[in-house]
């Protein structure tokens, strides 16, 4: 501990040093002796003893005093609460919106009540300041109450044509337990689900408050389940199989077991893991503001903040200037008991937390990189480490590119605006940017480049209920916050209509070929970055109609191939800076275009899947009606403006995934293939698009009306083959950010599965058939959603 000096006034002016001024512990203490410093589980409404039988302590990381002991949750008592909350959940359900908003209101008012109580409780457990649990954790979580509270009444208004997912299995980390907790509970319950929660194991306590919180506003039995425990327990809770939904943050390694865990098992999933998100500071930006930008991006919380601004990156003509600023402020931090209210750094969760940082910063000196720490000395009674600054550093060195969730900032320089954008996009990650500039004209044009789901400009570590926050790329999928978050805990009403087989087609009664498209002697090619290609094996696959009679040939792909196609999406990727206005255009002349070959495409349906004239001129009519579709939503599918409590303005905006995959339907060869390309095409994305198997020529006739419809080369890149040959390549590439798979259950778990290597975006049809005839199955928001993922930009905006 730190030691102060009682000094007279006089000498306080002069030095103008802080005392000490300790928040009292006693109304946590009370509370825990309360409980005789043990605690249950809370299941189905009441305290109950884990059958594990077992307990595990939680303990103080500021000075290592123990608080108390708690239940080890064991796989009975997991299936204990998700039983709990399944028996909840039409309890829940009966209430209606009105009645579930009374509830998250009910909530929101005791979180503020005992709000106090929360914050010394929470510092005790995890060692982070107090003046951080109350001025900004525990505020957080009763607006997240408040405002979900708001989105339950709206419920049935706003969103019609959604239900409920279920029950949820909901995981969640130390460094913010209580606003961690409330990200997942307000939003799921306020939709109508129930939940089952595991805090952390290092920092349990404050659930177990909320859980009695939730008892004191008499919450019915069984809607919120509290389960403490370890890993094992959370592994216990993901793979259970009544549970319908699993929401985790944590790891991205954990992030990943999860992932592949519940591959094929129909289970929804979000993830918000880690980051190295970048701070940028250009060279016209407010330097001090900045500097205090950075305390705020790496020493809050530890730097224990998935979203830490841990990655300096500084224009070189400032760069010098800028660390001295850093490492002048850095002195002046002050370390010590998270309860002190004067002290800006507390302690790390855990001896384990402390020895990774150890072993990081190590690493990084054996590197090469430039260590710099104040010159004074950390407490000796709990895990502190100081805060730290690296410079030196290269852009690949571990300390660069590895979460390190701890407080230390590596630091590296750049000289033009386009290699600051390199630089900050040169990580798996995509949490977060802070972008530190007074030409508003330069942030703007750097937050849509920026491969993140959240960009601050000139602010950092910002965050509001009313905002969705979570991460690109290997930072996990799904939102938390913000209206784009609701639909993590909400399906579609029309998903409960999916068939278990193929839709019913009138077939033709005459059987056989009536077309006079000539037979047998066309091999068509595939089609890649807008040319023709030749399959590189060489080889290529027959095609019959429905009664067996050769009708074609197509290229046989492989996974050469569809390298080739992912490269060509990738040069493409002007197509996603297009406007929506633009992309439109190109989309109505596709339409116009297909109808002028209508009679084409209908006799191709009919010689290749059988079916009658009536039927085949449904599905091209339904096709140009559905690109339509699209090309009227390519410019109105748009964002919001967050109504956020901070002075700013929280633009939400859609954007592209990027490179996508879609395996079509097998079914409705052209419908399938319109309505799941042409939606994530008018969104902005490139495709490789696998058509379907059994008959890919209606996709192959396709090469033409793309090519005369201006659509450009690589964003349809059309890959003809078996689909259980060319999809495990496409779930394996790095380079695909989206896959869409319509097929068998065994193919949407093998896409599951694979995807968990990047963190794709995967949207699969677990075996379950869709009738692409019918528009609430076979079109609408849900496909652009999906193509689709949120970034929201806070620009600091009014007095
Ligand atoms: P984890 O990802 O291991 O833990 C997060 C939560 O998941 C905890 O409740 C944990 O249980 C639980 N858990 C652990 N293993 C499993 C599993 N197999 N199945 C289901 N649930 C599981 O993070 P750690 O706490 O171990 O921290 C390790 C590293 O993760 C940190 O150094 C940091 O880099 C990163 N991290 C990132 C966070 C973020 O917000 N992005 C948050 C926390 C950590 P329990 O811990 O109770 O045993």
């Amino acid at each position: 501990m730190k030691f102060y000096k009682i000094m007279s006034i006089k000498e306080l002016y002069k030095t103008m040093e802080y005392g000490p001024a300790p928040e009292s512990a006693t109304p946590a203490m009370d509370w825990i002796k309360d409980h005789k410093g043990k605690f249950q589980l809370f299941i189905g409404g009441e305290w109950q003893a884990p059958l594990s039988k077992k307990y595990f302590e939680t303990t103080n990381p500021a000075n290592k005093d123990h608080l108390a002991n708690v239940s080890e949750a064991g796989a009975k008592d997991v299936d204990k609460a998700v039983k709990a909350a399944r028996k909840a959940l039409p309890v829940w359900l009966a209430l209606g919106a009105h009645g579930r908003a009374r509830y998250l209101y009910a909530i929101a008012r005791q979180v503020q009540k005992h709000s106090r109580l929360f914050a010394v409780l929470e510092s005790l457990d995890n060692g982070k300041t107090i003046r951080e649990t109350r001025d900004i954790d525990i505020p957080i979580v009763a607006r997240h109450f408040y405002h979900h509270a708001g989105w339950a009444q709206l419920k049935d208004t706003e969103f019609k044509d959604y239900k409920e997912v279920g029950v949820v299995g909901q995981i969640i980390p130390w460094n913010f337990p209580m606003m961690m907790l409330s990200w997942k509970i307000a939003p799921a319950l306020a939709m109508g689900n129930t939940v089952v929660m595991k805090p952390a194991e290092n920092t349990p306590l404050t659930a177990l408050l909320f859980a009695e919180i939730c008892q004191q506003v008499g919450l019915p039995a069984g809607v919120v389940n509290m389960i403490t425990g370890d890993g094992k327990a959370g592994a216990e809770l993901v793979n259970h199989k009544d549970v319908n939904k699993i929401a985790f943050t944590g790891s991205t390694g954990v992030g990943r077991i999860i992932r592949k865990a519940i591959a094929g098992s129909g289970k929804k999933v979000s993830l918000e893991l880690g980051g190295k998100s970048p701070f940028i500071v250009f060279d016209d930006a407010d330097l001090d503001s900045a500097v205090e930008g950075i305390v705020d991006a790496i020493w809050f919380n530890q730097g224990q903040v998935c979203c830490a601004g841990s990655r300096l990156l500084v224009q070189e003509s400032i760069a010098e200037k800028f660390y001295k600023k850093v490492r002048a402020r850095m002195e002046k931090l002050r370390i010590g008991n998270s309860l002190d209210k004067a002290v800006d750094i507390g302690a790390i969760v855990s001896p384990q937390q402390l020895k990774t940082i150890e072993e990081m910063v190590k690493k990084g000196v054996d590197e090469g990189g430039k260590l710099f720490q104040p010159s004074w000395a950390c407490p000796s009674d709990g895990y502190f480490y100081p805060p730290t600054l690296f410079t030196n550093v290269t852009p690949s060195s571990t300390i660069s590119q590895v979460e390190i969730f701890g407080p230390v900032l590596v630091a590296m320089s750049f000289r033009t605006h386009e290699e600051a954008l390199k630089l900050a996009n040169n990580t798996r990650y995509g949490l977060a940017a802070s972008v530190w500039t007074e030409n508003i004209n330069l942030a703007l044009d750097m937050a849509p480049r920026f491969k993140a789901g959240t960009i601050w400009v000139n602010c950092t570590n910002v965050f509001d209920a009313a905002a969705g926050f979570g991460g690109y790329r290997e930072s996990g999928f799904g939102r938390e916050g913000g209206k784009e978050g609701l639909y993590e805990y909400m399906k579609p009403r029309s998903e409960d209509e999916l068939l278990s087989k193929p839709v019913a087609r009138e077939q033709n009664v005459s059987k056989g070929t009536k077309s006079d498209i000539p037979a047998i002697d066309r091999t068509a090619k595939m089609y890649v970055g807008g040319k023709q290609k030749r399959p590189d094996g060489g080889y290529s696959l027959t095609i019959t109609d429905n009664g067996g009679t050769p009708i074609g040939e197509v290229g046989e792909g492989n996974r050469k191939d569809i390298r080739n196609a992912v490269e060509a999406a990738h040069a493409g990727s002007k197509w996603t800076s297009m406007t929506g206005h633009a992309r439109a255009q190109v989309l109505y002349f596709l339409a116009e275009n297909l109808a002028a070959r209508g009679d084409e495409f209908v006799a191709r349906l009919q010689q290749s899947i059988g079916v009658s004239d009536a039927d085949a001129q449904k599905e091209v009519e339904l096709s140009i009606q559905r690109i339509y579709t699209y090309a009227a939503m390519a410019d109105k599918y748009d964002g919001n403006v967050h109504h956020t409590i901070t002075r700013n303005v929280t633009l939400a905006m859609p954007e592209a995934l990027g490179v996508m995959a879609v395996i079509c339907p097998d079914e409705f060869p052209l419908l399938g293939f319109i309505s799941t390309v042409i939606p994530a095409i008018a969104m902005g994305n490139c495709v490789i698009a696998i058509p379907s198997e059994t008959a890919p020529l209606t996709a192959t006739d396709l090469y033409q009306v793309l090519d005369t419809s201006d659509v450009p080369g690589g964003v349809v890149n059309i890959i003809t083959g078996e689909r259980d040959v060319l999809t495990p390549t496409l779930a394996d590439h790095d380079d695909v950010d989206g896959i869409w798979y319509f097929g068998s259950k065994a193919g949407s778990k093998l896409v599951e599965e694979k995807s968990a290597e990047n963190m794709k975006r995967t949207w699969v049809s677990n075996g379950q058939y869709r009738n692409w005839q019918n528009a609430e199955q076979g079109e609408g928001e849900v496909f652009l959603r999906k193509a689709t993922q949120i970034k929201n930009i806070w620009i600091p905006y009014g007095a």
